[in-house]
């Protein structure tokens, strides 16, 4: 801890007292004067721009009005209760609506007094009205004079309770900058402020919370998101850095004969120019001396399996063993059948170990290798429980990581002395600058171009009453000798209610598709995973013209046969699920077809999905809506990998400052990489601080 002013817990800052900090502590999570510095208001409202009533339109999102309260009514009881206000200034009268929060809002409203009222007006009943505005009564003292631009802060009735509603926050804020304003520490070098002309650190927490105008606004804005950003990166280069001197790793110095007589003799197509980059970039690491950390990012059909496999095969020409790791079984399976199919051609020893492996069988694999006779292994987690020995493991590939997390890669670590080389490849496209703020201590790769020859899917929106058309659809591709999924979300909590939905769909399907001119396949969760396996396969040779579905099959199954995918319910499915969904059609040489089936009426939200889905299938188009669409916090994986929490920069905009605090971060280290000269002594120090002091920080690895 830095022992400065700003330890100070915050109960004893002017005004707070014990019973306010505990609220602090409750609501906003708040301990010291200097978490209180990080509680940022949430938008500002500019006191001298006044709407007239009479100017109000529906156009308007948001309206500021200087207005008398002229009659104050309650009606209803209960939870039907409302209170409704009608203000008025001298130019016509608005009604403000509460249906919560009523006993305390009218214990706030005196009759006859002017209030400044800003909300969003609605237009009903041949007036305007604003449902929960918020209020301040306009007081002599106050006003435009003071502080051109408010800040308003996020409160809870609790906190309201306690004398903290917005306005007491920034009362008790201005309290504590007043207090520590001196003690507020520039933690950038100087060369870093001149280069991106940011402000000092005490102008800009001044800034945030108290803006002179909006320059000052701004300024102070970029300032603390470009500190945010770069302590972040400058923690996960350092880590990168120190990985990189410190740990020692699997040195494969060579390119030899499995590779070659790979590339030589069996390869069926020509490597695309991006698979190609990218095991010349993997080679690069495997033959540097030091253990390997990257990801690979593929779009659904980029070939990514073909690039694990030459990665593979240089650990298997340097002596050593080579692990793939799927997060299904079906998936395990399958890569398993892909690669076996190309590893024989050319002598190399394959196996696959699942949970499901009977333990006769389990046996000889575990003996196989730990004597190193086996040469690759691919399984799901399975491989990672403790009988499993390795006799030289060198690579692990992880596929689909968002289903692995921290613990399970540090548990593939442990098999190995030096740690394996970790590749870990995922399909769900990560936007360039959420690679960089989440994933920044991994190496990063992209395979950006998909195989030549590809038709890119055609994605059609239809709604339940457009059913018949959708099965006349189906019919006219399977009389082409296509085959199609259907596939539907797992909804309910309860298994045995999702069961229902796919079981009432697949008798529909089947009513639809009869025996014995149709076949109909049908997989979900709840199957033994050998019935699951005999319906895949019988779908897999083409036995089945049909395959109904839950998830299940969300990830790498490859029926290049298949042209049209149908996904039920498509307004459950989160973009990045739908994306995988579509991308197990389009990998033949015919145009396929993917159908989005929803209700007729959808949330807004499921429209723009739904609507991005029709638009595009550019995997990283639609990563970036899906950031725009739902913000950064629940993309899935982010949790898991270590990501961290942004006070104030936001990585679905601040791309920009990202890539500039990432570079910076870059260039510093390059000079001094632990921070040991005095310029960069503030740095030193932040970071110290940082990573002790913050929780989440330690989650970087
Ligand atoms: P993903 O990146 O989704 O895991 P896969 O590795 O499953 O993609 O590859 C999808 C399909 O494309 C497979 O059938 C694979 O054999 C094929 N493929 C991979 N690379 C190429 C290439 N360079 N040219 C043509 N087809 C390729
Ligand atoms: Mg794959």
């Amino acid at each position: 801890m830095r022992g400065t002013i700003l330890d100070t817990p915050v109960e004893y800052l002017k005004g707070v007292g014990p019973s306010r900090a505990q609220m602090l502590k409750e609501e906003l999570n708040v301990t010291y004067f200097a978490d209180l510095l990080q509680v940022f208001p949430f938008r500002y409202i500019d006191r001298t721009i006044f709407h007239r009533i009479c100017d109000i339109n529906s156009d308007m999102n948001i309206v500021q009005v200087k207005a008398k309260i002229l009659q104050i009514q309650l009606s209803g009881s209960g939870r039907g209760m409302r209170l409704s206000v009608i203000a008025g200034d001298e130019t016509g009268t608005l009604e403000l609506i509460w249906f919560q929060g009523i006993r305390w809002a009218k214990a706030k409203l005196k009759q006859g007094k002017e209030y400044i009222i800003y909300g969003k007006p609605a237009y009903f009943n041949g007036r305007y009205n604003i449902a929960h505005p918020e209020l301040e009564e306009v007081t002599g003292e106050a006003g435009s004079t003071v502080l051109k631009m408010q800040p308003v802060y996020n409160s809870s009735e609790k906190m309201k309770a306690h004398g903290l509603d917005s306005k007491g926050i920034a009362r008790t804020i201005q309290t504590l900058i007043q207090t520590v304003y001196y003690e507020i520490q520039e933690t950038l070098p100087i060369s870093l402020l001149q280069r991106f002309r940011l402000i000092d650190r005490r102008d800009a927490y001044l800034g945030i919370h108290f803006p002179q105008n909006e320059i000052h606004l701004h300024q102070a804005t970029r300032r603390l998101k470009f500190e945010e950003l770069f302590f972040i990166q400058l923690e996960f280069i350092r880590q990168k850095l120190h990985r990189q001197a410190s740990s020692r790793g699997h040195h494969f110095p060579r390119v030899g004969e499995s590779f070659n007589r790979f590339y030589n003799e069996v390869l069926p197509f020509p490597l695309t120019g991006a698979q190609k980059r990218v095991i010349r970039e993997i080679r690069t690491d495997l033959s540097g001396g030091h253990q390997m950390n990257r990801l690979l990012q593929g779009d659904v059909g980029s070939g990514k399996t073909m690039v694990a496999l030459f990665c593979m095969l240089i650990a298997i020409d340097n002596g050593f063993q080579a692990c793939l790791l799927a997060p299904t079984e079906i998936l395990a399976n399958q890569h398993f059948q892909t690669l076996k199919k190309w590893a024989d051609q050319i002598g190399v020893n394959i196996a696959l170990l699942t949970g499901s492996i009977k333990q006769s069988a389990r046996s000889p694999i575990l003996r196989n290798l730990a004597s190193g006779e086996l040469q690759i292994i691919v399984g799901t987690h399975a491989i990672l429980e403790d009988p499993v020995v390795f006799k030289q493991l060198g690579l692990v590939v992880i596929d689909e990581q968002h289903r692995f997390g921290v613990e399970q890669r540090a548990a593939m670590w442990r098999k190995s002395v030096p740690p394996p080389h970790i590749l870990v490849m995922t399909a769900t496209p990560i936007p360039r600058t959420m690679a960089m703020a989440f994933y920044g201590d991994l190496d990063y790769s992209v395979i950006d171009e998909l195989p030549p020859g590809r038709k890119p899917v055609t994605t059609r929106h239809f709604t339940d009453s457009a059913r018949l058309r959708v099965f006349s659809f189906m019919r006219q591709e399977i009389a082409k000798g296509r085959q199609v999924y259907v596939v539907f979300p797992l909804i309910y909590e309860s298994e045995s209610l999702d069961l229902k939905d796919i079981q009432d769909g697949f008798e529909a399907i089947s009513r639809e598709f009869p025996l014995p001119e149709y076949a109909v396949s049908i997989v979900h969760g709840q199957l033994k995973s050998d019935e699951k396996e005999y319906e895949m396969k019988r779908f897999v040779k083409g036995e089945t013209q049909i395959m109904v579905a839950t998830t299940v099959i969300e990830v790498g199954v490859d029926v290049p046969n298949a042209s049209v995918m149908v996904i039920e319910n498509a307004e459950r499915f989160g973009l990045s699920q739908l994306h995988q969904l579509r991308g197990r059609v389009g990998r033949g040489a015919d145009q396929s077809y993917c159908i989005l089936m929803t209700k007729d009426k959808i949330s807004t939200e499921a429209r723009q999905r739904i609507d991005t889905m029709v638009r595009t299938t550019d995997g990283f188009e639609i990563a970036e809506a899906d950031l725009q669409i739902r913000g950064p916090g629940d993309l899935k994986g982010t949790r898991q990998s270590g990501a961290i929490e942004l006070h104030i920069a936001d990585i679905t905009t601040d791309g920009r400052v990202i890539e500039a605090a990432r570079q910076s971060a870059i260039d510093i280290l390059a000079i001094d990489p632990e921070l040991l000269l005095p310029e960069h002594r503030a740095l030193h120090d932040r970071l110290v601080e940082l990573t002790s002091v913050q929780r989440n920080w330690s989650k970087i690895s």
